[in-house]
């Protein structure tokens, strides 16, 4: 996150502008930034209090019938389903293919002709590229929306990036988790400028214009405060991208091969997360490496299915789901993690995985 420093000179113009929130100068110039940044128009952008938020004005902004299913992978972190519930609909679990830890798009739209789904929510996973051009197709065909969740995903949907921002709307989150963040924050893009203006509308009670509440809206707008944090941050961006990058560079060296998921980890593109497939419990790794003073986490659990909020929603069957969740665990990553603690952590695995060789052998 941008330091003091940084921050202190936007500090400064809300002090001049006394201006603090409701769209503020500040807010329009981050919106203005950030459009450019992912290859947007002004207008395209919906900045909101975080991807929960937007995920749920993104559906609400669709106008999805209340009380339809949603139908979204399980693998995904619980805000992903928290959000489609905040906007009165029902998710439906689905599987999500080994290749790509997405929801396979041709189940996907045989599933979405039952009358009683309304809307689809497909996940980019960590950040890693999906190809958005055949959720594009899906919801096209069906005739009904597809929300992507590209919460991880702000470096990969940039203007050059390997994800360009296709029609389906889409919401990145500015989390301080993230490779981008604001502390608590989120956008919602979408090509159609109605779509947006109308986020933008639910995000701002329903007011379009006048104080006549136009749309049944919540309060999900950023203050001028969030936006100085953004821009500061986006001031140096380009460092800040360096160091994800150098910090991929040094897992992608040490780490053994076979224990990058599918997608990489990172390649063209920059995450905040590294995740490793381990081909034993994930759980029992994470007790070995806490022996060893190495934290880790499991950012998606078990699945949204196997948690007690979301545990009678129906679903498919969910063997690869299942898999990951007993298999998948992230490393300590941050923007400066120096050589020693990589080869540190990764001499641990090396070792773990010897032991395992050892006690097959046996
Ligand atoms: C981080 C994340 C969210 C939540 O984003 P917030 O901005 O914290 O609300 C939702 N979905 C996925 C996949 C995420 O990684």
């Amino acid at each position: 996150m941008p330091t003091l420093e940084h921050i202190i000179p936007y500090l400064a113009q809300i002090d001049t502008n006394r201006w603090y929130t409701n769209h503020g100068p500040l807010c329009a110039a981050l919106q203005e930034q950030l459009a450019r940044f992912w290859g947007l128009e002004y207008e395209h952008v919906a900045l909101t209090t975080s991807a929960t938020s937007g995920i749920t004005l993104a559906l609400n902004a669709h106008e999805v019938q209340p009380g339809l299913r949603c139908l979204m992978p399980s693998w995904t972190f619980t805000a992903s389903a928290g959000a489609v519930v905040a906007a009165h609909l029902r998710p439906h679990f689905v599987d999500v293919r080994a290749d790509t830890w997405c929801p396979d798009p041709t189940e996907m739209e045989t599933l979405a002709q039952a009358p009683d789904v309304g809307a689809m929510l497909v996940v980019v996973p960590f950040g890693t590229p999906i190809d958005l051009a055949v959720w594009d197709g899906v919801s096209q065909r069906t005739g009904k929306p597809v929300i992507i969740d590209a919460a991880a995903a702000f470096d990969t949907l940039r203007a050059d990036g390997p994800m360009p921002v296709a029609h389906c709307t889409t919401v990145v989150s500015m989390h301080a988790t993230k490779v981008f963040g604001l502390g608590e924050g989120g956008a919602v893009l979408s090509r159609d400028p109605v779509l947006a203006e109308r986020v933008r509308t639910l995000a701002r009670f329903g007011f379009a214009g006048t104080r006549a509440a136009q749309l049944p809206g919540i309060n999900a707008k950023i203050s001028e405060y969030t936006a100085a944090v953004g821009l500061a941050g986006l001031d140096y961006w380009p460092r800040t991208r360096a160091n994800w990058q150098a910090a991929t560079a040094l897992y992608r060296q040490h780490l053994p091969a076979t224990l990058l998921p599918p997608g990489g980890c990172g390649d063209h593109w920059v995450t905040s997360t590294l995740n490793i497939l381990w081909p034993d419990s994930a759980t029992q790794l994470a007790d070995t490496l806490a022996g060893q003073g190495i934290g880790s986490v499991s950012w998606w659990g078990t699945g949204c299915h196997t948690q007690p909020a979301y545990a009678t929603c129906t679903r498919q069957p969910l063997p690869v789901t299942e898999r990951l969740g007993h298999s998948a665990l992230a490393l300590p990553f941050w923007q400066d993690i120096g050589t020693e603690q990589v080869l540190r952590i990764c001499a641990t695995l090396t070792q773990a995985l010897d032991s395992m060789d050892l006690n097959t052998a046996g």
